[in-house]
């Protein structure tokens, strides 16, 4: 099966500035590339991966800063923009910036990837114009390198291979039959059917204090000053200890999870229950309206430090799942709270308070995220019975990389008539 390896890498300071460069270069001709296809866009025509790595190969000529680079990593650029434009639209996709957006570049050939243990904690890959780059070897390879993408995390650089492990999946789950819903929530991180809870505190009370402190400092400093940068450096750190934890919360919670069940059931999750936890407030001078509660100001605050990393979860959830057996499901989140297990009676005074459920109907006391679990796993486990063809969620049409045959001859058109003006609507950088 593929997986990913991340390693953090030991570059000389040489390598750091090289990488730097590269990732610099990356993100130019991302931007750059992106700028071409909206004006191709606005002038009713398209342009492609092809004619853009094309125009990339030729601009080399004229910058040394493009031709220093590896190629590849450039290609690989233009290719992820080709994907995202498919994906989400020319005019949905985002620029890469330099603050908010680390360096980051793939070399897509593992078969120009070599990777070498040199002894028991280190080991050394070599990378094309890059050279020989050794890495603490933190755990096995286990397999032959697809690709390797290089990314900068604060101070650090690190590598992500891509792994062919050659582990095949297993027939059925060691343990048939078993099954588990999950309410992901505040109070508790996961909660399951069975009653046992996964928690972590992610940021304590002083760090959100002091992350907030380090926000308010941010802000206070002039645009473009070293002390903003300074000071956006620190909040960064705040904000990737605090991703870390969560990280690791997700990782162990979803080895547990796939290794003991076969059936993981999880509510699917809506902007609605994403951004719970910040509650509007009613405004006593207007019956019905809502006073605006800092929301917004709040999101960046919300999504580095107090998110609890939901989604995350899943997906880790899903990655284990492929070795274990395990079926992971996303069901309806409609009245899980509010739906009585024992008697399946829906209603909404019958959730008490956050903490308890006490059916109005039957009288069945239970913890209330418990009971929304519990609920969860029903729903899993109706929809596992009868799965709905082409409901459930699964592989998507692969796209063209190209496009579509009338993108083709567009492109065509359009080439044809701007040909020999080399980076032909590019803005010159
Ligand atoms: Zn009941």
């Amino acid at each position: 099966m593929l997986t990913g390896r991340k390693y953090r890498l030991d570059f000389t300071p040489e390598q750091g500035e090289f990488a730097e460069r590269i990732g610099g270069a990356c993100r130019s001709v991302w931007n750059t590339a992106l700028e071409q296809r909206r004006i191709y866009r606005r002038r009713g025509g398209w342009i492609g991966y092809h004619d853009q790595a094309r125009q990339v190969a030729e601009a080399k000529d004229d910058f040394p800063w493009l031709a220093e680079v590896p190629g590849h990593c450039l290609q690989q650029a233009l290719i992820d923009l080709d994907q995202a434009c498919a994906r989400h639209g020319t005019w949905k996709v985002r620029w890469k910036s330099k603050v908010a957006n680390p360096p980051s570049f793939r070399f897509p050939e593992g078969g120009k990837i070599t990777v070498e243990r040199l002894n028991r904690r280190w080991a050394r890959v070599k990378l094309p114009k890059l050279g020989w780059v050794r890495f603490r070897l933190t755990r096995p390879l286990g397999g032959k390198a697809k690709n390797a993408t290089v990314s900068r995390d604060g101070e650090h650089w690190y590598i992500s291979f891509l792994v062919e492990d050659a582990v095949t999946p297993p027939e059925r789950h060691a343990d048939p039959g078993s099954a588990v819903g999950i309410d992901r929530g505040v109070v508790k991180v996961v909660t399951r059917s069975d009653g046992r809870f996964h928690h972590r505190v992610f940021a304590r009370d002083r760090e959100v204090e002091h992350a907030k402190k380090l926000q308010r400092d941010f802000v206070r400093t002039a645009k473009g000053s070293a002390r903003r940068k300074e000071a956006a450096g620190r909040v960064a750190a705040m904000a990737r200890k605090v991703r870390r934890r969560r990280e690791d919360f997700a990782a162990k919670t979803a080895h547990t999870l796939a290794t003991g069940f076969e059936m993981v059931v999880f509510e699917a999750l809506t902007t609605k229950n994403m951004t719970a936890g910040v509650e509007p407030r009613p405004d006593p001078e207007q019956p019905g309206a809502f006073l605006p509660n800092g929301a917004a100001a709040k999101t960046g605050l919300n999504r580095s430090i107090l998110d609890k990393g939901w989604y995350r979860i899943e997906l880790a959830t899903r990655s284990r799942a492929r070795y274990t057996g395990t079926h992971v499901i996303t069901v309806n989140p409609a009245y899980t709270s509010q739906t009585c297990n024992v008697c399946t009676v829906v209603d909404r005074k019958s959730r008490e308070s956050q903490a308890v459920f006490r059916c109005t109907s039957c009288g069945h006391i239970e913890h209330a995220d418990v009971n929304a679990a519990k609920n969860v796993l029903t729903a899993g486990r109706a929809e596992f019975a009868q799965p709905r063809p082409g409901v459930r969620a699964g592989a998507r049409k692969p796209r063209n990389r190209v496009g579509r045959k009338a993108n083709r001859q567009a492109t065509a058109a359009q080439s044809t008539a701007t040909a020999g003006s080399g980076l032909a609507g590019i803005p010159r950088l």
